[in-house]
């Protein structure tokens, strides 16, 4: 995919034909190597002995794939990821056979891809409620069933409210409450994620658009995009632009967090779409900061606003300063780069005063707020505002739960 969208179709096709030549290379006569179409392939091996066989097999197309292919004078680096199913043992119909394989390879590319995985039938299971939920999120995107929570975003010295991170909610029609973590992969996998996007992003709009009306402008909205989200075709995001235009709300309380791999090499081309929200005035966060991408090259090629401190790290912090230098690091980078630090998913007094002597400017989390209703977050910020002591001496209202926690 990466490849067609940014060399081009006929490299891509050569491409294919070059790993098919490989395949084939490597298996023996009696053997079949087949395209199933777009990237995948079948490889049918007779007369296997042992596992023991299959694993040497897959260690081998593993790492024949590895090796850097030329494409008109252009290398290439792929990587597969393998599914495989056994016969007669995993016993089934030709194409039943041909699914497991594809939920083995599914667990391989979770696994991260460049691996292989043997079919059981707990990934059956796994995958039928995979498909169930595709099949569920279909009719969510019609039926509209997605809500938005708000996390309040504090201010680690002033112990004010000043920002706040919508997340999604979404209740299923047997009225189980589905979290983020679980049905956006979904999403994303089956291509649902930027309709999805769409309709958040009104949602989140039209509640900013009330929020503000209530005297609350100051207060700026982080809304989570994932890479599925951003739109492949010309990197256009007027569509986001003009929904942020139609509810009237400044395009500067709007801040978008991405992940770190947005911006590494293999996903340059959303850098125009990146800049283009920048130039409307749109900050850029990078969310669970420190936990992807390793390089920090892209930093310089993208200047990102805010930097957000993944809850891993906050969840380590203890009061000897040796433990902390990685948070202190984080902040004192962030500062000579003119960003700004949010930490993510503070549970604890320690975690919050630690946090607020290293200098880090901003904290959400369990110890101060819960993710709320619109309605909830309103009320919570009305107190914030007469209330004299800051939300880090105590919680002042009994917030209705969140579904998910
Ligand atoms: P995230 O963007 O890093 O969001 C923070 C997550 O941490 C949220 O989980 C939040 O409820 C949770 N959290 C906040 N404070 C604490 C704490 O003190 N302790 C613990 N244990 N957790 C805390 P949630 O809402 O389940 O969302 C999970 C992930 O799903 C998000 O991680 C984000 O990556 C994704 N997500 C959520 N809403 C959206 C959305 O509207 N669009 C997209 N594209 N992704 C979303
Ligand atoms: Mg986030
Ligand atoms: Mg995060």
């Amino acid at each position: 995919k990466v490849i067609n969208d940014t060399l081009g179709h006929y490299v891509g096709d050569e491409l294919l034909r070059q790993v098919g030549e490989r395949l084939r290379r490597n298996v023996r006569g009696a053997d079949i190597v087949a395209r199933l179409g777009g990237d995948e392939f079948v490889i049918l091996f007779n007369d296997i002995k042992s596992v023991k066989e299959v694993n040497g097999l897959a260690d081998k197309l593993l790492n024949q794939l590895r090796a850097t292919l030329n494409i008109e004078g252009r290398p290439c680096e792929i990587s597969a990821s393998i599914g495989i199913t056994m016969y007669p043992e995993d016993h089934g119909a030709p194409d039943e056979l041909l699914a497991h394989a594809d939920q083995a390879m599914y667990i391989s590319k979770q696994k991260g891809r460049d691996c292989y995985s043997f079919f059981n039938l707990e990934m059956q299971s796994q995958s039928e409620k995979r498909l169930l939920i595709k099949e569920q999120l279909r009719l969510a995107i019609n039926h509209r069933e997605f809500v938005m929570n708000y996390q309040p975003i504090i201010d680690l010295q002033s112990g004010r409210v000043v920002k706040c991170e919508a997340l999604v909610r979404w209740q299923n029609g047997l009225g189980d409450w589905i979290p983020p973590g679980k049905f956006i992969p979904i999403a994303e996998e089956f291509g649902y994620m930027s309709s999805i996007g769409e309709q958040i992003l009104e949602l989140v709009c039209c509640d900013i658009k009330n929020i503000r009306s209530q005297g609350f402008e100051d207060i700026t909205f982080s809304v989570n995009r994932s890479v599925q989200e951003f739109p492949r075709v010309e990197n256009d995001v007027s569509e986001w632009l003009q929904i942020i235009e139609r509810y009237n709300i400044p395009f500067t309380a709007i801040v978008f967090e991405i992940t770190e791999s947005l911006l590494a090499p293999e996903n340059k081309i959303y850098l125009g779409a990146l800049e283009t929200l920048k130039n409307a005035g749109i900050k850029i966060a990078i969310d669970d900061f420190g936990t992807g991408y390793s390089s920090l090259s892209y930093l310089q090629r993208f200047p990102v606003d805010i930097v957000k401190i993944d809850q891993s790290f906050v969840s380590r912090l203890l009061d000897a300063p040796k433990h902390n230098m990685l948070v202190a690091t984080i902040i004192a980078m962030a500062k000579t780069l003119d960003m700004k630090v949010v930490a993510e998913g503070i549970e604890t007094k320690q975690q919050y005063r630690i946090l607020s002597e290293l200098g880090c400017d901003f904290g959400q989390g369990y110890y101060m707020a819960r993710p709320m209703s619109s309605e909830l977050l309103l009320e919570f910020l009305r107190g914030d505002r007469v209330n004299n002591e800051s939300l880090s001496v105590s919680r002042r209202i009994n917030q209705a739960p969140d579904p998910l926690s």
